[in-house]
């Protein structure tokens, strides 16, 4: 089982949807991302899209780079987490939250907040309230 997941930053996310229809140079795009040109180069190894010209340049197209950041955010086997569950940027995996709590953020939209039982973090995750109750919640999907 390969997955090769590549840490982007936190800017980089930001910052990625921006990027122009044109086709940007290395230099120029590890600037525009501020990211060191040896990890550009390593995600283009990697699978960022880029084209290369007759003069061995490599020329980059903003927004196909965007939809490939935005896919590498995506893990295809993404598993929703349970509403006692976190993931723990420290430890890098999938923790029970010890003692979460529900923070109101703006209508539906949650934040709990717990901290990870092996290195006591504190774990904060988005979450959204099911809709407003209809009165049918089906809940019965097993055998
Ligand atoms: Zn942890």
């Amino acid at each position: 089982m390969k997955s090769t997941r590549i840490h982007l930053h936190h800017y980089v996310i930001v910052k990625a949807p921006g990027l122009l229809p044109m086709l940007y140079k290395i230099c120029e795009l590890s600037l525009e991302l501020r990211i060191p040109d040896r990890t550009l180069r390593d995600w283009l190894k990697m699978g960022a899209p880029y084209l290369h010209d007759s003069g061995d340049r490599i020329w980059i197209n903003g927004r196909e780079f965007a939809h490939w950041v935005e896919g590498q955010r995506k893990p295809k086997n993404a598993r929703k987490l349970t509403a006692s569950q976190g993931y723990c940027m420290h430890c890098n995996k999938v923790i029970e939250l010890v003692n979460p709590k529900t923070i109101p953020i703006q209508g539906k939209l949650v934040n709990i907040r717990g901290s990870c039982p092996e290195c006591s973090a504190i774990v904060n995750r988005g979450d959204r309230l099911p809709s407003r109750s209809t009165g049918k919640t089906v809940s019965s999907t097993g055998q």
